[in-house]
């Protein structure tokens, strides 16, 4: 745990007690901030007091004489309306921050060069976080990762020269940390998402680029360039002065990182040299996942790796779970939980990627359904319906894929498993990719994808995890 030592005698105000809240909560109050919480669900307050944090109702305490509102990352700051503790707060004139504002503060007031990645984008954060805190590790060196990835902030280890944090900084925790100053800032890419939030696309991408504009003196910025909106926001740091490194997966840059033909490329001054290997990589396929290697290369030779070190890295990443996550191998059969992919766009990656699927797919449906994905359905050999999208899908299938109405997710899987099997194709892939929320059936998008690799892993004859990349 990192104390939180520079609210030290003040009083702070924490609203959320869930997960991070109450992480932050015993972070304040082990470094001797005067701390109170409180939470809209009495129960969540009742468990902090008990973990001894003091709580009370924050309609009822006299703000005068707290120093900050400290809000759990969930909590409305703006959008669509901001809660009544920040009400409460903007009306006595309190700071509103979150626990990664926390975490800057103290890294500057103690260990100001330890090293500090954050990480940011539409899409591709917990991937590039987590490789590049593996590319590390793997070269030996302490890597802490955490943020909106998993582990809160204030549950890692404290930050000392040699040392790094790799954090993963949704739009929502950039909005509560106005001095975040990452030693490497990355910013993956940016497309029209969680509007409801923020308001206006304009709006959305400030708070985004705020986590590049402050990297620290000396520090690097490392932009996704392969989109407008980053592009410019690429131009701007580099007219301000800022260290940039520009990524693209498009096209070749003269300055840069860019991949061409699954080689990662080091640009400077026009002239270009390989710098890794992305093919047969499994864990890293598809156009999207070079984007985020290529982007951890950046901030991975922004804190001194050396290409050796890099390669080895990209290796041996054993990728996330849910995200293409190959969970098993029978004869020339793959099986992929790609269970992550919530809506047509994210399934658009993995379906990009293989080319004899038997895709299980639906669950509770989003608009616009599976029209956009038309392109991918003649490398589709059989869909497999679930859930409640089950009728709408079937509808846009017809007449274009073969499919059957399985319903539910142990139907799907046996039957794809024997038609994959049976179809005798090299590389035949039983793909879960469902292009829907999880809800109607399953708790969340976790549960669905750990049901999955459990009923992959007790088909007859199933050998543990893919050994040959296709
Ligand atoms: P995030 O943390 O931003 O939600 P993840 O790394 O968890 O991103 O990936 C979630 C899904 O987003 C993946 O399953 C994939 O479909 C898609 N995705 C991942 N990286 C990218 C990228 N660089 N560009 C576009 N889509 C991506």
């Amino acid at each position: 745990m990192i104390p939180v030592t520079t609210f030290e005698g003040r009083k702070v105000a924490v609203f959320g007690l869930a997960g991070s809240g109450l992480a932050t909560a015993s972070a304040l109050f082990s470094g001797g901030a005067d701390v109170v919480g409180f939470d809209d669900q009495p129960e969540r307050v009742a468990y902090a007091a008990q973990a001894g944090i003091p709580t009370a109702d924050l309609r009822e305490i006299d703000w005068s004489r707290v120093a900050a509102l400290v809000l759990a990352p969930g909590v409305p700051l703006t959008h669509p309306a901001p809660h009544w503790s920040v009400g409460l707060a903007r009306s006595h004139a309190v700071e509103v921050i979150g626990d990664i504002e926390l975490f800057c503060r103290e890294r500057r007031a103690h260990a100001p060069q330890a090293p500090f990645v954050a990480v940011t984008g539409t899409n591709g954060k917990s991937t590039t976080t987590a490789l590049i805190a593996h590319l590390l590790a793997s070269a030996g060196r302490d890597a802490q990762l955490g943020g909106n990835i998993g582990t809160a902030i204030l549950s890692l280890a404290l930050p000392r020269a040699g040392r790094t944090h790799v954090v993963e900084c949704s739009s929502y925790q950039i909005d509560l940390a106005p001095t975040l100053d990452p030693s490497v800032g990355v910013l993956l890419n940016l497309s029209e998402d969680h509007l409801d939030r923020h308001g206006t696309m304009e709006n959305y991408a400030a708070i985004k680029e705020r986590l590049v504009a402050g990297v620290q003196d000396g520090g690097t910025a490392v932009v996704g360039v392969d989109d407008n909106l980053c592009q410019a926001i690429a131009d701007r740091l580099e007219r301000s002065g800022r260290k940039v490194v520009r990524v693209s997966v498009r096209r070749p840059l003269p300055d840069g990182i860019y991949v061409e033909a699954e080689q990662i490329m080091l640009a400077a001054g026009g002239t270009a040299k390989p710098a890794a290997l992305l093919g047969g990589i499994g864990s890293l396929r598809g156009r999207h996942n070079a984007q985020n290697a290529a982007c951890a290369t950046a901030a991975a030779l922004a804190l001194g790796l050396d290409l050796k070190a890099i390669q080895n890295g990209l290796w041996s990443f054993p990728g996330l779970a849910h995200r293409m996550e190959e969970v098993g191998r029978k004869g020339n059969v793959l099986f992929v939980n790609d269970s992550k992919a919530t809506n047509a766009d994210s399934s658009a990656q993995a379906l990009a990627c293989f080319s004899d699927m038997f895709w299980i797919l639906g669950g509770k449906p989003k608009t616009g359904g599976i029209a956009s994905l038309a392109g991918f359905f003649p490398r589709i050999r059989k869909a497999y319906l679930i859930g409640q999208a089950a009728e709408e899908f079937a509808a846009t299938l017809d007449g274009k894929v073969a499919y059957e109405m399985a319903g539910t997710l142990d139907k799907a899987t046996e039957m794809a498993a024997r038609d994959a099997e049976a179809s005798g194709l090299a590389n035949a892939v039983v793909l879960l990719s469902p292009a829907c929320a999880s809800f109607d059936q399953f708790k969340n998008f976790e549960v669905r994808g750990d049901t999955f690799r459990k009923l992959v892993k007790a088909l007859p004859g199933m050998a543990d995890k893919g050994a040959s990349p296709a």
